[in-house]
């Protein structure tokens, strides 16, 4: 049984119909991630489980509970937010235990449940400085931990990382894994960031334009993405999409008919560039990236179709250099003019795609 549940959820600002009917079951100690291009609703969506807007149809429940129309206090959920919205004035330990003292807990209760959260998050030492006092990732830190003490059944998270250094933001990323792991706690979290996306979850939900496109664990929606938009959304660097029109001719004679008119996905690594002249289609350099693990090569064709390919060995090849190019068509996926996925070809060996 569905531990949160969403049925129908919509939501609308003045005439526009920001969320348009999203049905959802997420698990007891799920971690779901909502990514999506800015606009697609994901922040929306979180704050209408949060609370923090009135949901304008459908229903919501929380263990069977009907909360739809619960005011936030009653909701049993803790939200943290980019900003962290921490009081300035109060040292880490009054921040972190603010919500328990005013819920009247225990002086006794409330001094147990800070220090364990701060030992989770390894802020003991820090515990009587103001925020002022401490790093963007320590304050983060104090965020989560005043969510952690309220022991709320289910965590929102809305884009954390946001305002930290890439560094920091690897790192903290590591530790709400981490956390994760540890609690078991069931937790939503939106970010527009699709690493954050694919090594945090369980399950990613892609939104675009209010509605959910395709939700499956990170590798499902790497592997099998739904659509081109999900295709596209997914993976760094993003699938070469290809559009029929520029296709090399071997490729065009492996497409499936529904895809005639529509483009060619590969994801990087089963695009392979070559110097020398044999096998495959002719292509020229147009960038390089060296980035020590793996190497970006970027060729175009005479007829403007674009490629990246990634591999992990390093290259002698420079930009402008004359290469082939085989792409592992087996791997390929093939999409109808409107970006939707058609039906996939029986599978072929490694194409020697031949122009
Ligand atoms: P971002 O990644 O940029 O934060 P998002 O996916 O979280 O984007 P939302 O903030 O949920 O997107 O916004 C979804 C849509 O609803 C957008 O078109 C936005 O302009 C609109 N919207 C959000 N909040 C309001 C509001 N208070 N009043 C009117 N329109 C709003």
């Amino acid at each position: 049984m569905a531990y949160l549940q969403l049925q129908g959820i919509e939501k609308f600002f003045g005439e526009h119909r920001a969320i348009k009917g999203i049905d959802l079951d997420i698990k007891q100690g799920e971690f779901v991630v909502f990514v999506g291009p800015s606009g697609c609703g994901k922040s929306t969506l979180l704050r209408l489980i949060a609370g923090l807007e009135h949901i304008d149809g459908g229903k919501l429940t929380l263990e069977g509970r009907d909360i739809t129309h619960q005011p936030s206090s009653k909701r049993d959920l803790a939200m943290v937010f980019q900003s962290y919205a921490l009081y300035p004035h109060m040292s880490v330990f009054e921040n972190m235990s603010f919500a328990l003292k005013l819920a009247g807990v225990d002086k006794t209760e409330i001094n147990d449940k800070v220090k364990k959260a701060a030992d989770i998050l390894n802020l003991t030492p820090y515990l009587e400085r103001t925020p002022k006092d401490l790093s963007g990732g320590q304050r983060q830190r104090v965020a989560i931990g005043r969510a952690i003490v309220r022991a709320p059944k289910v965590f929102l998270f809305d884009e954390p990382l946001s305002n930290l250094d890439a560094a920091l933001r690897g790192q903290t990323r590591v530790e709400i894994a981490k956390l994760h792991r540890d609690l078991g706690a069931t937790t939503i979290y939106v970010t527009h960031d699709q690493v954050e996306a694919m090594t945090l979850a369980d399950r990613v939900v892609v939104l675009r334009d209010g509605l959910i496109e395709q939700v499956g664990t990170p590798l499902e929606l790497y592997d099998r993405p739904a659509n081109q938009f999900v295709a596209q959304f997914i993976g760094t660097p993003q699938m070469n999409v290809v559009s029929h029109k520029l296709w090399p001719q071997a490729i065009g004679q492996q497409a499936p008919s529904a895809a005639r008119e529509g483009a060619v996905g590969l994801r990087p690594e089963n695009v392979i560039v070559r110097g020398g002249s044999e096998g495959g289609f002719r292509a020229k350099v147009d960038l390089v990236e060296a980035l020590g693990a793996e190497t970006l090569i970027y060729v175009s064709t005479d007829e403007g179709a674009q490629f990246v390919a990634r591999q992990s060995e390093r290259t002698p090849l420079r930009l402008g250099d004359s290469v082939n190019v085989n792409v592992a068509l087996e791997h390929a996926h093939w999409f109808d003019r409107e970006g939707r996925l058609a039906t996939p070809q029986p599978s072929s060996s490694t194409a020697q795609a031949t122009a």
